[in-house]
């Protein structure tokens, strides 16, 4: 037997989520079909909820609900340094760690051979506008450790060198290969006191 076309077409539809495959996107319909009309009103409505009300900061590109972020915003951080992320959940791991006390810029994206992205595609442009206004000094790179990372390391450090300021890179010496979510704190923190210049 086979489900309605409807059914399928949902499961396809959640598949498509980060680390979601088709038997758990199976499970989740049937769930979605056993919960109540209004908890599945609810749901929508969330899912939509976030989609019009959460937009990139427009200084750091981290997710907010108002144009400016609430770090971005905070004047009790530090703004002359900035840490430079792949990904907005990055901020969530490394404000874990509790050592860290500047602002972000996040890339939204690595540079990857792989899937045709290039460091032009990676918009850089509002950081570079504020080291030219000279409003930050010191700039901490830390994205991932895999080769996209490294890749994505070796373009800021070419765009970013020009300009005299100073420049780490975070310390993740091993295991190579990870990614920023996925470290631990403690070690995250080390990472980041240990960042070495570049
Ligand atoms: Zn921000």
């Amino acid at each position: 037997m086979s489900f309605p076309k409807i059914f399928n077409e949902l499961v396809t539809s959640l598949a498509r989520f980060p680390g979601i495959g088709r038997r758990s996107a199976e499970r989740i319909a049937f769930y979605i079909l056993k919960m109540s009309p209004e908890d599945v009103r609810d749901l929508a409505h969330k899912i939509e909820e976030i989609h019009n009300h959460i937009k990139p900061c427009k200084l750091c590109n981290n997710f907010s609900t108002h144009e400016v972020c609430s770090i971005c915003s905070d004047y009790k951080r530090d703004k002359e340094i900035v840490c430079i992320i792949e990904e907005p959940k990055d901020i969530l791991a490394i404000e874990k760690t509790s050592q860290y006390n500047g602002l972000y810029y996040v890339l939204l994206g690595s540079v990857s051979p792989l899937e045709g992205v290039n460091g032009e595609d990676l918009n850089i442009r509002k950081l570079i506008n504020r080291i030219e206004q000279g409003e930050i000094k010191e700039i901490i790179i830390s994205t991932d450790a895999d080769n996209d990372g490294e890749l994505t390391a070796q373009y800021l450090i070419e765009k970013i060198s020009p300009y005299k300021i100073k420049m780490y890179r975070i310390a993740i010496g091993v295991p190579l290969g990870t990614q920023i979510e996925y470290i631990d704190s403690a070690t995250l923190g080390k990472a980041l006191l240990e960042k070495r210049p570049v």
